[in-house]
């Protein structure tokens, strides 16, 4: 009888011949070496919460979900030690606890902190770099099913590779994470005009540690989120309060606008004008665990790319105006976010500063003439898509992307001469090893 295993979003299927769950580094080892002496390929998982076939395999697929130890906190460099499948919302209270928080996160933490790497998985800040960068050093499974350490010191060549890798360069057992000093986030999220959110739009960026805004189609506003770090003690608003403005409003009226939509494509411009009219601002002071994830309860598919940040506020203007000219039945507003460049090889803000556009479509509706429409535009600023959300290109149109391109595929070559971490996934972007 085969296992069928899917992803967050339900539409990532795949039939491994196995699926593995090692409790620690030596079962995950014999598990790797004893797939690759048999001929057969390996792949982990995280959580599952990627949009591509990134984590699909029809070999072997290693679920991390047994690895989820914190091995080491060493509270006065900040360094925090973890098993390769720990889950970033269980890491929040624990290095808490310590006086520690991670750099920055993105906009959910329900991923395991290899996954999220594995992708570039970032937040938003000009100043900020991905979580891939907040890593220092990580123990990998190799091909033949040796243990190597990789770190700067020892090896920056193998290091920058491994950062961002898709899982292809062998299974992480280890992370290590610099941590930062326990901060508050203050967050304020406004309803503003889009003309003028965009026309001050670099004033936002630099002026904020984290700035994103979210865009309507169909619509001329943009929900505003600043957020600003400090050393206070936080004030957090009534559970109830986040209850109503979180949960209420993004899933409970987001999931029956959705379901509405889905029925009756043709109303999504008065849908989206509902939804933005109702647009409030609101505040939350916490710890920032509990302030850069929400719940994601209504389901959808997405696609994100990484543009130079001054191409930002134009690649929006354009998508704003295909949703318009085509007429698309789109229900979920744009998500625009920023980061700093950094240096690992395939890191989506390789050596540039960035700005993110993300586009998405509920679950079960025609995403398909939105995306490729989208990815179009983003191709005329030499786009770089998430690893982790959908896209359509392959080795071929996207290795002119990344200058040091060859110095992974070299790194993987070392690393894994005979394909044993390849999926159809990796065959389509990066190419045979
Ligand atoms: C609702 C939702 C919200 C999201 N929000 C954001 C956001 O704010 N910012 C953002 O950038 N992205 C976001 N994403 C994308 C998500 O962060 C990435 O797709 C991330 O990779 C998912 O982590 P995961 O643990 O589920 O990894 P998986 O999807 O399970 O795996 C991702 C990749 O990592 C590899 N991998 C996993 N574990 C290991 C390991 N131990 N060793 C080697 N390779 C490994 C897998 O083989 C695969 O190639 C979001 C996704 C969803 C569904």
């Amino acid at each position: 009888m085969s296992t069928v295993w899917t992803n967050w979003a339900g539409e990532q299927r795949c039939s491994p011949l196995a699926i593995e769950r090692p409790r620690d580094e030596a079962a995950l080892a014999h598990i790797v070496r004893r797939a690759a002496d048999a001929g057969l390929t390996v792949r982990a998982v995280g959580s599952g919460h990627s949009f591509t076939d990134c984590a699909c395999t029809n070999g072997v697929m290693v679920d991390m979900s047994g690895m989820q130890r914190v091995v080491d906190i060493d509270s006065v460099t900040g360094r925090v030690t973890v098993e390769a499948g720990a889950k970033l919302w269980a890491l929040g209270p624990v290095l808490a606890e310590h006086g520690l928080a991670l750099e920055n996160q993105g906009d959910i933490d329900r991923q395991s902190i290899t996954g999220a790497i594995s992708t570039a998985t970032h937040g938003t800040g000009a100043q900020l770099r991905n979580l891939s960068a907040q890593i220092v050093a990580m123990r990998l499974v190799t091909a033949t099913g040796e243990i190597i350490e990789v770190s700067p010191d020892i090896d920056d060549e193998t290091y920058l590779a491994a950062r961002v890798s898709l899982g292809a360069l062998g299974v992480f057992s280890q992370v290590t994470i610099q941590c930062v000093p326990l901060y508050t986030l203050h967050r304020h999220d406004e309803p503003w005009p889009l003309d003028e959110t965009l026309e001050r739009l670099d004033e936002h960026v630099d002026g904020n540690d984290h700035f994103e805004f979210f865009v309507f189609p169909y619509t001329d506003r943009a929900l505003t989120r600043r957020t600003r770090r400090s050393s206070d003690i936080p004030s957090p608003p009534p559970r109830w309060k986040r209850w109503v403005e979180e949960e209420l409003v993004q899933n409970k009226a987001l999931g029956l606008v959705c379901r509405t939509g889905r029925r009756f494509p043709s109303q999504a411009p008065r849908l989206n004008r509902l939804v933005s009219s109702a647009l409030s601002a609101s505040e939350v002071e916490d710890r920032p665990y509990k302030v850069y994830a929400t719940n994601r309860a209504v389901r959808f598919t997405e696609m994100e790319y990484a543009v130079p940040r001054e191409n930002g506020r134009e690649a929006v203007e354009r998508v704003m105006q295909l949703v318009a000219e085509r007429e698309l039945p789109i229900l979920f507003p744009l998500e625009v976010r920023f980061a700093a460049g950094d240096e690992a090889f395939l890191s989506t803000a390789y050596r540039r500063d960035t700005c993110y556009v993300a586009v998405h479509q509920y679950s079960g509706m025609e995403f398909e003439t939105y995306f490729r429409a989208v990815e179009a535009i983003m191709d005329s600023y030499g786009g770089r898509p998430h690893w982790g959300k959908r896209h359509y290109q392959n080795a071929a149109t996207i290795r002119d992307r990344y200058p040091d391109w060859d110095r992974f595929q070299d790194v993987r070559r070392r690393l894994d001469p005979n394909g044993v971490f390849v999926n159809d996934y990796t065959r389509r972007v990066l190419g045979a090893p």
